[in-house]
């Protein structure tokens, strides 16, 4: 959590910014329109060159190239950026989030009721 009222470090934006990233991702369609998946992409086309960490905006763009954006479903979606998440969790050392947790981590919530 951040000082209040003090601008973002990096550690920061990146949790803020994931958590804009997953929840957009669990808020997307089942069935989503043409309309729907190419905006997505352009988002994240667009998104990994003004990402405001200059090494992380770069390695997502790599990482892009290597696996494109998989925006046919929200699970798709999902499952694609909790991928991309993990990768950069893989580089800084930390443990790797079991991705079949994903919804009810951003969209509904753990099982146990904790979030009710
Ligand atoms: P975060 O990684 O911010 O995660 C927040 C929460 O998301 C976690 O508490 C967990 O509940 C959940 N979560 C964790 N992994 C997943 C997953 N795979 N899928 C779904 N949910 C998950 N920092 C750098 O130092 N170098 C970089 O190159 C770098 N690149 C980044 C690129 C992007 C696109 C973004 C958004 C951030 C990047 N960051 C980078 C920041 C970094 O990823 C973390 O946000 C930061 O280190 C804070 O980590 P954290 O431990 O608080 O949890």
């Amino acid at each position: 959590t951040n000082r209040h009222g003090c601008p973002y470090d990096k550690d920061d934006l990146g949790r803020s910014t994931w958590g804009l990233l997953h929840t957009m991702a669990a808020n997307y369609p089942e069935i989503p329109s043409k309309e729907e998946i190419s905006n997505v992409s352009a988002f994240f086309s667009i998104f990994a060159k003004v990402y405001p960490c200059d090494m992380c905006a770069k390695d997502f763009q790599m990482e892009l190239i290597k696996e494109p954006v998989e925006a046919t479903s929200q699970h798709s979606l999902s499952q694609w950026l909790c991928r991309m998440h993990n990768k950069v969790n893989n580089k800084l050392g930390k443990p790797l989030f079991d991705c079949r947790l994903v919804n009810e981590r951003w969209r509904d919530g753990w099982k146990d009721g904790s979030c009710d």
